[in-house]
């Protein structure tokens, strides 16, 4: 099981221009070879290193039997292979297991691991807290303090795969699907999550499949191109409303890309593909937007995406007016969707007892100065 080592701290006072060691979790194979090459290494060996970091779980460069150890010493002194550090770990009786996990300025993110008869998921983090400030989400409530690193990204997969691995006893992967559904606006935070992602699909990485690779968005439109330009992974939408006036209030993004654009940057995603289709999230808040009504403006508005929807009844926490709707009222609008040709499931609350449902994770955010104000509309 990979313990994290703590990042070497260079003696500033010795050596002035002693830098920090480079995070090799957050190198994607083209950087890792570049990297090498400041080091005058030849960038191939990047093939070499990078299947001992990701698939082998290794901290310690001198384990790394293929790289000789004049060059395991070398970056012995200038990167580490550091995991977040774990603070909590909770198990649900429903196998849901959820991490607190702390970094290295002191702030905590929450990861977690949802096992199911045919895939086992990671949900993980992009930010520390969140900007968006949707009414009904639990992080929102934390505010924002700053984006992750592709480190602190890939970090949480590494920890989860490599400790579960441990556990098990057994080298056979364990993540078979990565959700950026943790905390955080992983759109706003493209520049991390972009390598991070180029991470779990590499082959020599984690290998996951592009379906396998979900990015959940409130829908910061203009990322979209970029995403799939990163990689055409599965992308799903946080809509919570049929119309504009109600995702206002519900989703403060909505004021600066307003459900029409959103729609238009999701048909153009799936543009290249027929078989695609664009996953719409959907949270059933009891008496705010779970009327009949509301399901046919929403299947009018849906019919000409390629889209399904997972409808996601309201996980409730500390502090929120909002309540979940009563399951037949979401069985309800659930049939409407389904007659009207809307591919449609409700998606099974997993990890409540231990506030790991979607919405629930708050982490601890240890300022929130930073709180980023130009996204939401004026
Ligand atoms: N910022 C991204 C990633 C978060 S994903 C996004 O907005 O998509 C988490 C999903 O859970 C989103 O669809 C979010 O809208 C939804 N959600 C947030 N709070 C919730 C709650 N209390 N109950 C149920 N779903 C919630």
């Amino acid at each position: 099981m990979p313990t994290p080592t703590s990042a070497r701290v260079p003696d500033r006072e010795d050596d002035l221009t002693a830098t920090d060691p480079v995070n090799l979790l957050g190198l994607d194979r083209a950087a890792l070879g570049q990297f090498l090459a400041t080091m005058g290494e030849r960038a191939f060996r990047a093939q070499q290193i990078f299947p001992w970091l990701h698939q082998r779980g290794i901290t310690d460069f001198a384990a790394m039997t293929n790289i000789g150890k004049a060059l395991a010493a070398r970056l012995g002194d200038c990167a580490t292979i550091t995991g977040p550090e774990m603070v909590t770990e909770s198990l649900s009786e429903d196998g849901t297991r959820k991490w607190v996990m702390r970094l290295a300025d002191g702030n905590a993110i929450e990861t977690v691991f949802i096992p199911e008869a045919e895939r086992n998921t990671l949900c993980i983090s992009s930010q520390v807290g969140c900007a968006l400030d949707c009414a009904f989400c639990a992080t929102a409530q934390e505010g924002f303090n700053r984006n992750l690193t592709a480190a602190e990204i890939v970090g949480q997969v590494w920890f989860a795969e490599h400790r579960l691995r441990a556990e098990r006893n057994d080298s056979e992967r364990v993540i078979s699907n990565v959700v950026f559904m943790g905390m955080g606006e992983p759109l706003l935070n493209l520049k991390e999550v972009g390598p991070a992602i180029r991470i779990l699909l590499d082959d020599l990485g984690y290998g996951l499949s592009r379906r396998r690779v979900t990015v959940s968005t409130a829908g910061v439109v203009p990322a979209f191109d970029r995403l799939y330009e990163v990689a055409p992974v599965s992308l799903a939408v946080s809509l919570h409303a049929p119309d504009d006036a109600l995702r206002d209030k519900l989703v403060p993004l909505n004021k600066k890309y307003k459900i029409a654009e959103l729609l238009q940057a999701c048909r153009r995603y799936v543009a290249k593909d027929a078989r695609r289709r664009v996953t719409f999230e959907y949270a059933m808040l009891a008496g705010v937007n779970d009327a009949p009504e509301q399901a046919h403006a929403l299947a009018r508005l849906l019919r000409a995406v390629p889209a399904k929807v997972n409808l996601i009844p309201f996980n409730p926490f500390p502090g929120t007016r909002f309540e979940r709707s009563p399951d037949d009222v979401i069985d309800r609008f659930r049939d409407i969707l389904l007659a009207a040709g809307l591919v449609t499931v409700t998606r099974r609350t997993r990890g409540d007892s231990i506030r790991a449902a979607c919405g629930q994770l708050a982490g601890v955010v240890k300022e929130r100065t930073r709180r980023v104000v130009p996204i939401h509309a004026s």
